[in-house]
């Protein structure tokens, strides 16, 4: 009885253990989405301009990205970048009712 009880318990801890490390490859891999939603730095002008504009950190308009939009100014790569209208941090995959696309 206390031969299987050991047993169990042995068994049931090796599967925590690997669970864990799952878990943690899991995480690691999985890739981390851009936010540049902060709005914390912002005057109320500039906050009312990037509401006004309707500024969304993940563009809904498809083939319509701030990436694309002549307003855009990219940051490091994998960062936010700024724009030329809206003021704060700016996803390159975001969108605003400003967006101009790039002729070049
Ligand atoms: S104008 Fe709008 S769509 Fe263009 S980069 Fe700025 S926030 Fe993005």
């Amino acid at each position: 009885m206390d031969e299987k009880l050991l047993r169990r318990d042995v068994l049931q801890r090796g599967a925590a253990g690997v669970l864990a490390v799952v878990g943690a490859a899991a995480c690691k891999s999985a890739p981390k989405a851009l936010s540049c939603a902060d709005t914390t730095s912002l005057s109320a002008a500039d906050y009312q301009v990037r509401t006004t504009l309707a500024y969304v950190d993940v563009s809904t308009e498809p083939g319509k990205t701030c990436s694309g939009c002549q307003q855009f100014i990219p940051g490091e790569p994998g960062a936010c970048g700024s724009c030329k209208v809206v003021k704060g941090t700016i996803n390159p995959a975001g969108y605003c009712k400003s967006f101009v696309a790039k002729t070049t």
